[in-house]
């Protein structure tokens, strides 16, 4: 952290701001320079300390403005964890060099619906199975999801077809229930900030599918991270899934798809991307999935549906089972291009 003094702070206001560092047990260093002052912290802040700190600071006479050396998340910052982080899921190794491809129904609607999804995913080399038991529906009145019964579906379709699991989880109660029936759990972009739930889900230690909330910025998301990671579970996959758009005629959110080298770059942890809650289009599926991976994204979560017209949830974004297995395809030659496999 730098402590920018005005030009022409007075040396008592210098002074004072020195003696609030060390106050807190921490070293500060005078920087003169030609026009103004700045003071810097030598030493290591506690995390808990730096907004406080930071605010205190600020709030200080003589004092012009404080800027962060460090970035606010250690745990998921590439920093202190040079490595990429890969989550191992039932022998699906997600953020190595394979890529790795999540598909299915966006709720689970029925054994055969899931069943026909799922025979469709295997069939084209996708690894892991996607399906909602429990839906965030903005509308109170839409299909909620078929609960437990889907939990159940989800497992006996998994097992059946030699598949990992992925659903989504967004109360923190549910954590235990959803981790014994899945594989995956899925913090959804309403959830990003769900903070009690992120708890929870750190100390189950279950691998997390961890999406970006629509309006939240590239800090915000690694700091939902955090909050998985400081509670002991490694297991953090994230995944972007579009922010909110200025044009929602066409498309029903803007795929951030900067965001993935952003995030490599900042983070070890694995990136997905979800281009069906993107777009909202089924149209566009293809073309921002293959950009995805051409973008380093280290796999996909994809919606398709065996009969997407008269799916309860979702169905204009959602593949047909022959458009899925094209895209699968398609997708093959970018990985290559990239260096990267697609079984
Ligand atoms: C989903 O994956 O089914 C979902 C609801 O997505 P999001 O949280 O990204 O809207
Ligand atoms: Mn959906």
């Amino acid at each position: 952290m730098i402590v920018a003094m005005k030009s022409g702070a007075a040396p008592e206001e210098i002074q004072a701001v020195i003696e609030k560092i060390s106050g807190f047990g921490l070293k500060a260093v005078d920087i003169p320079g030609g026009e103004r002052t700045a003071i810097g912290i030598a030493s290591a802040i506690p995390p808990e300390l730096r907004q406080t700190l930071t605010e205190l600071l600020e709030s200080m006479p003589g004092v012009d403005r404080v800027s962060q050396v460090s970035r606010a998340y250690k745990l998921a910052s590439r920093e202190f964890h040079p490595t990429d982080t890969v989550v191992m899921v039932k022998g699906v190794v997600v953020g190595g060099n394979e890529i790795v491809v999540a598909a299915g129904p966006c709720a689970i609607e029925s054994r055969e619906q899931l069943f026909e999804a799922a025979a469709v995913v295997k069939r084209c080399g996708g690894k892991i199975l996607r399906g909602g038991a429990f839906k965030p529906r903005t509308s109170p009145y839409s299909f909620q999801g078929l609960g437990v019964e889907g939990l159940r579906l989800l497992k006996e379709a998994g097992e059946t077809f030699g598949l990992a699991t992925v659903t989504e989880v967004m109360d923190p109660h549910d954590v235990d229930l959803i981790s014994s029936f899945a594989d995956i759990l899925q913090v959804g972009a309403r959830n990003m900030q769900n903070y009690p739930l992120l708890t929870a889900i750190g100390d189950s230690r279950w691998p997390v599918v961890l999406k970006r909330g629509p309006s939240a910025t590239i800090d915000e998301w690694l700091l939902a991270a955090e909050y998985v990671l400081s509670r002991g579970n490694p297991n953090v996959i994230l995944c972007e899934r579009g922010v909110h758009p200025l044009d929602r005629e066409h498309t029903r959110y803007t795929l951030d798809l900067s965001a993935v080298p952003v995030v490599k770059y900042l983070s070890h942890l694995p990136v997905i991307v979800d281009p069906s809650h993107a777009c909202g289009n089924w149209r566009y599926v293809a073309a921002m999935s293959k950009a995805a991976i051409a973008a380093g994204a280290d796999g996909l979560l994809v919606e398709i549906h065996p009969d997407p017209g008269r799916a309860l949830c979702d169905g204009a974004q959602s593949l047909k089972p022959d458009s899925f297995e094209n895209l699968m395809n398609d997708l093959r030659s970018v990985a290559c291009a990239v260096g990267r496999p697609l079984p």
